[in-house]
C-alpha cells in the first residue's frame, strides 16, 4: 500500500500605501470610509474602540514591516489560518520584522488595550491565532532558523517553521524534537510543550529549549533563560503564548544518523485486538531509541485499519529486533517500516494536512496502556475515512523530567491520544465534529489530562496546565497582570 495514499486518508505595499486609502471591509466593525479619522476595534474586554488612524499610520511609520488593513492587497492572505474553518477579520494587522517591531506593537496594543492575537505558524486548531476586530501580531516573516554546530545549538525566530528547524538542524547531522507536520510553527508548539517522534530519546521541545527572547507585555524584549528570569523561562515551557511573544527559540541539538529505521506497519482492523493487547504488554519494555504509536483509521476504500507508526533513533539491527514481535502479530496488510531518511516521516503527513483543510480535533493523555483502554479503542472505534484515533508516544525521557520543572506537567503519561480528523467541505463540519467528539467520549474516561496544543475546544485550559497552574497565573500576574496575551490556552492573572 502506498504510505502517502494511506496518509492522506487517515485524517484526515506597505503600510504607507494602504493606511492612506482606509479602503472599505466587511467585518462587523462599523465600515469605515476615508473621511473617518479612526478605525473602529474591540478592546481586551470586547467594548468597543476606536483607533486613531493617524497613531496607526504612525505605527507603520515606525515598522520595518508592513501594517495591513482590509482591503490591502494582502489582507486576506495574512488573515488565513492553517484550519480552513477560521474565518476571522481583524483590524489591523502588524507584520513584524524583528524583535523592535514586536516591542513597538506590544506597547502600542497595551496602551491602548486591544484584543491582541500573536501569530506564529498559524497552526492553532482553535484559531487563537487570529482574531476579529482586534489586532495581530504577524510574525510569519521572522521565520529563519540558524544552527551552530559547534554549539550544537539552533536559534529559530518566532515565526519559524518546524522544517526550518528540521532542515537546520539535519545539514550538520544533527537534530531535536520537532512534531510530525513540518509545516507547523515552533513556537506554538514549543510554548505547549512538543511532542515528536524523537521525545523518548530527547524529551520534549521545551526539554531541549535552553533559552528564548521575549517581548512582556511591557514592551520589553528579554532573554530568559535557566540564569536569567528563570521563572518567566519555567512558564514558557508548557505555558503556551501567556507571558509574551517569544521572537527567538534556542534549541539544544543532538548528533543524528538521519538513516533511520522507519514506517508504519499496517493490520486490518479485525485484528485491532490483537495487535493493541499485544502492544499494551510490549509497551513498557520500549528502549528509548523506540517510538511506535498506534491510530486507527479507515481507508479510502472503507477497509478499517490498526497502524502503528514507528521511529527507531538508534541501530537499524537494534531496531529491527525490537519490532520484530510486533511484526509477528496477525497477518500484516502493509510494512514500510525500513532505513529511510527522518526528513521522509517528518514530511509524509503535510499534504493530507495541507493548509486550508477544515479540521478538529480533542487530545488528552493516559498513563497506562490497560485492558480497558484497549477494550475502548476498539468500542470507539468509527468507520469513517474522514476520522482517525492518532496517537504521541511518550515516556523515557520525557518521563524523567521532573512533574513541576517545567510547566509541562504531563510527564507520567505513556501516550497522548487523539481522534479528530480533517475535509474541505463546510457541510461535512457538524457530522466530524460530532463523530469525533462521540469517539473521543469512548477514551475519555481513560483521559488524566489536557494537551492543549491538540484540541480544538481549548476548554481545558487548567486540566491542560493541572499542578502547574498556580505558579503561572502568580507569574502572570507579574508579566502581564492585564492579561494582553489572552488568546492562548489562557490562564489568568493571580
Ligand atoms: C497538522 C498539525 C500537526 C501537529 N502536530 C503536532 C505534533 O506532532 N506535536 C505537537 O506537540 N503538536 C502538534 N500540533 C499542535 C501544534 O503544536 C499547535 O497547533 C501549535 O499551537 C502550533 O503552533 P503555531 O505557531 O503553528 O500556531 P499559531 O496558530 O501561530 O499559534 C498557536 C498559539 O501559540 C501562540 N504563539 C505562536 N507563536 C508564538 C510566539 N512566537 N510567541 C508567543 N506566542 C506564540 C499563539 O498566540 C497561539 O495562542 C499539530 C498541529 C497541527 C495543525
Amino acid at each position: 500500500m502506498n504510505r502517502r495514499h494511506f496518509c492522506r486518508t487517515a485524517v484526515a505595499a506597505s503600510v504607507a500605501a494602504a493606511i492612506p486609502m482606509l479602503p472599505g471591509c466587511e467585518r462587523k466593525a462599523p465600515v469605515a470610509t476615508d473621511a473617518d479619522t479612526s478605525l473602529a476595534a474591540v478592546s481586551l474586554n470586547g467594548a468597543e474602540i476606536e483607533l486613531e488612524k493617524a497613531a496607526i499610520r504612525e505605527l507603520g511609520d515606525s515598522l520595518t514591516g508592513p501594517v495591513i488593513l482590509s482591503g490591502h492587497p494582502d489582507y486576506d492572505s495574512a488573515r488565513k489560518l492553517w484550519n480552513g474553518m477560521h474565518d476571522r477579520r481583524p483590524t489591523l494587522i502588524a507584520r513584524c520584522m524583528s524583535t523592535a517591531d514586536v516591542s513597538k506593537v506590544v506597547t502600542f496594543a497595551r496602551e491602548r488595550q486591544i484584543l491582541t492575537a500573536v501569530r506564529g505558524g498559524g497552526h492553532s486548531w482553535p484559531g487563537k491565532s487570529m482574531c476579529d476586530d482586534g489586532l495581530v501580531i504577524d510574525l510569519s516573516q521572522m521565520h529563519t532558523v540558524t544552527a551552530d554546530a559547534g554549539k550544537r545549538r539552533a536559534y529559530a525566530r518566532g515565526g519559524a517553521l518546524l522544517s526550518g528547524l528540521d532542515a537546520a538542524a539535519l545539514e550538520h547531522e544533527l537534530v531535536t524534537t520537532a512534531g510530525v507536520v513540518s509545516h507547523t510553527g515552533v513556537g506554538g508548539f514549543t510554548l505547549g510543550g512538543g511532542l515528536g517522534r524523537l521525545n523518548r530519546k530527547y524529551g520534549l521541545a521545551i526539554d531541549n529549549l535552553r533559552s528564548a527572547e521575549i517581548v512582556t507585555a511591557d514592551g520589553m524584549a528579554r532573554r530568559v533563560s535557566d540564569e536569567q528570569d528563570a521563572d518567566i523561562f519555567w512558564a514558557i515551557r508548557g505555558g503556551g503564548g501567556n507571558f509574551g511573544v517569544v521572537t527567538e527559540f534556542e534549541y539544544e541539538l543532538h548528533p543524528f544518523d538521519r538513516n533511520v529505521f522507519s514506517g508504519s506497519l499496517v493490520w486490518p482492523v479485525a485484528q485491532a485486538r490483537d495487535v493493541l493487547e499485544f502492544y499494551g504488554e510490549w509497551y513498557p519494555g520500549l528502549s528509548d531509541e523506540m517510538y511506535a504509536g498506534p491510530a486507527m483509521v479507515t481507508l479510502p476504500d472503507g477497509t478499517g485499519a490498526v497502524v502503528l507508526e514507528v521511529v527507531f533513533n538508534g541501530d537499524p539491527a537494534l531496531g529491527e529486533a525490537e519490532l520484530e514481535p510486533l511484526r509477528k502479530i496477525g497477518t500484516l496488510m502493509d510494512d514500510s517500516v525500513k532505513i529511510q531518511d527522518y526528513s521522509v516521516m517528518q514530511t509524509q503527513e503535510d499534504v493530507a494536512f495541507g493548509p486550508g483543510i477544515r479540521s478538529y480535533v480533542k487530545s488528552g493523555m493516559v498513563s497506562e496502556i490497560s485492558q480497558g483502554l484497549v477494550d475502548a479503542m476498539i468500542e470507539s472505534y468509527t468507520s469513517d475515512p474522514r476520522l482517525a484515533m492518532f496517537t504521541h508516544t511518550l515516556g523515557g525521557a520525557v518521563k524523567r523530567v521532573g512533574e513541576l520543572d517545567t510547566a509541562f506537567p504531563h510527564r507520567n503519561a505513556e501516550m497522548m491520544i487523539g481522534v479528530g480528523g480533517g475535509w474541505h467541505d463546510p457541510l461535512d463540519d457538524e457530522s466530524g465534529i460530532a463523530l469525533s467528539r462521540q469517539w473521543y467520549s469512548g477514551l475519555e474516561p481513560f483521559i488524566g489530562g489536557y494537551y492543549d496544543n491538540i484540541d480544538f475546544d481549548g476548554t481545558a485550559a487548567k486540566g491542560n496546565y493541572g499542578p502547574a497552574y498556580a505558579r503561572l497565573s502568580k507569574i502572570k500576574g507579574q508579566v502581564d497582570p492585564g492579561n494582553l496575551f489572552r488568546l492562548n490556552s489562557n490562564v489568568e492573572p493571580a
